[in-house]
């Protein structure tokens, strides 16, 4: 957890939202962005425009599901509840309707180990949560299974989850993402894309274990 006081929280969730639709990943209303409160979650207001978006706007969520705040809670709180709960180690949950994400996610494809950057979702690909209607408990249901062991998925005619340690951390996360989708897309157009094999992948997260961080000793 971040430490960061409630205010704090309410405000960076506003500044990650203005962040992704600046950073191209999402835009308009779409998209929503929670992160972890004790006794529960801090969550976007559903359908209300980020520019202009005041911190009392921001909903709490408590451990039982019921919200608390002067807006209605995003109409996909089911699935950030539902993963703030079952992945302790996550402290917020981004969705964007991210284009190349998208574009992917409307073929039912998920991005493959095409670059090795791709274990920077957790796993030897990025996968595709099956279609079901926004705001679902069967949407919530499909993406937990799509992110089973895994940092990110795209869900199918829709976009993509994140899921990190804290809001900064899964708003580069997303970046990396949509990046990956972009290239993945520019490559497909060019032929059929070599993915690297599983065991390779395995090395890489292996070296992702300790990438960029300083060893004892060093
Ligand atoms: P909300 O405005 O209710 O968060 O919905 C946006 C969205 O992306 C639904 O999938
Ligand atoms: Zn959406």
């Amino acid at each position: 957890m971040t430490g960061r006081t409630e205010s704090a929280l309410r405000r960076q969730i506003i500044e990650t939202c203005l962040g992704m639709n600046r950073l191209g990943i999402n835009q308009g209303m779409a998209g929503n962005v929670s992160t972890r409160l004790d006794g529960g979650l801090l969550i976007t207001p559903s359908g209300l425009p980020y520019d202009g978006m005041k911190p009392s706007d921001i909903v709490f969520i408590d451990k039982n599901g019921r919200p608390k705040g002067e807006q209605n809670p995003s109409s996909e709180w089911r699935f950030h509840y539902d993963i703030l709960r079952g992945r302790k180690n996550a402290g917020a949950v981004l969705h964007a309707h991210a284009p190349y994400c998208t574009a992917l996610a409307c073929l039912g494809r998920e991005i493959p180990a095409f670059h090795y950057m791709v274990a920077v979702a957790g796993g030897d690909s990025i996968r595709c949560a099956p279609y079901a209607t926004f705001g679902s408990q069967e949407l919530s249901n499909n993406a937990l299974a799509a992110l089973e062991g895994r940092k990110a998925c795209l869900l199918a005619n829709h976009g993509m989850i994140c899921i990190d340690r804290d809001l900064d951390a899964v708003l580069a996360l997303a970046v990396e993402v949509e990046t990956l989708a972009r290239q993945y897309c520019q490559a497909l157009q060019l032929g059929e894309p070599i993915v690297l094999p599983a065991a390779e992948m395995r090395r890489v997260l292996e070296k992702f274990e300790t990438y960029g961080k300083p060893q004892d000793g060093e």
